[in-house]
């Protein structure tokens, strides 16, 4: 296995779902006591946050690229950024860093496009869900238009990530509250649910709508394994 590079706390709650998932995973393939080679940078997600509320982006892309940085000099064979809205910044952040990122929007466009999804209801932050790059990425690469909820359903999404899964509190009426948006997006047209928040497996599941679901953290988990059995393997073969 090759060492799997996690910039995380951006929060801390799913960053730890990383950890658990990547582990699991290389355990079910693996078997016995095999996990995971990992290094993590975990930063002070109230530095990160106070940047957002800002738009000081490239403060917030310098900070990113430092910690990725760090990670492929300590021996990282690729790096995560384990948030979709920290994503805004992803190309800066490869630029500074000499190993391969893996785009959290690409690892989930590809999903969908390998399950012929076309039009995805897109469950974010405010940031993911109107700033172009997410929704840009996902038409230019993938031909997928993710719908976003209304100004007031998205607020709603927004909240409940900063309000409470970021800070470890997870509330049915939260959760009844993404059910409605949800429907209201089938209703629309959708024919899926991306969970774009790295935060919201921790609400939301399959169990909770007809919809197929995508969830961004356990798709972004599975690519680091996969890449990191890749590199493992060419290091074999050569
Ligand atoms: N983890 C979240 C995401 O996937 C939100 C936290 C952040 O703003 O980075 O977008």
């Amino acid at each position: 296995m090759a060492t799997i590079g996690l910039i995380g706390g951006m929060s801390w709650e799913s960053t730890a779902v990383y950890y658990r998932k990547i582990n699991e995973i290389v355990r079910d393939r693996r078997g016995g006591l095999h996990s995971a080679d990992i290094l993590m940078h975990s930063l002070d997600f109230d530095r990160i946050v106070t940047m957002q509320k800002a738009g000081r982006w490239d403060d917030a892309a310098r900070c990113l690229a430092s910690a990725g940085d760090g990670l492929a000099r300590a021996g990282a064979d690729c790096v995560l950024i384990c948030t979709n809205t920290m994503h805004l910044v992803a190309d800066e952040v490869q630029q500074g860093i000499g190993v391969p990122l893996l785009n959290i929007i690409d690892v989930t466009g590809r999903a969908l496009a390998n399950a012929g999804m076309k039009r995805p209801l897109l469950l974010a932050t405010r940031y993911t869900m109107e700033h172009p790059f997410y929704r840009d990425r996902m038409r230019a690469r993938f031909g997928i238009e993710p719908l976003v909820p209304d100004e007031a359903d998205r607020k709603t999404v927004h909240d409940v990530i900063f309000d409470e899964l970021c800070c470890g509190t997870v509330r049915d009426s939260s959760r009844d509250a993404y059910k409605a948006v949800i429907r209201k997006a089938e209703a629309a047209g959708a024919d899926c649910v991306i969970l774009g928040c790295t935060e919201i497996c921790l609400l939301i599941g399959p169990e909770d709508t007809r919809l197929p679901v995508f969830d961004s953290t356990t798709l972004h988990a599975l690519a680091a394994v996969d890449f990191s059995e890749r590199v493992a393997a060419a290091t074999v073969a050569a």
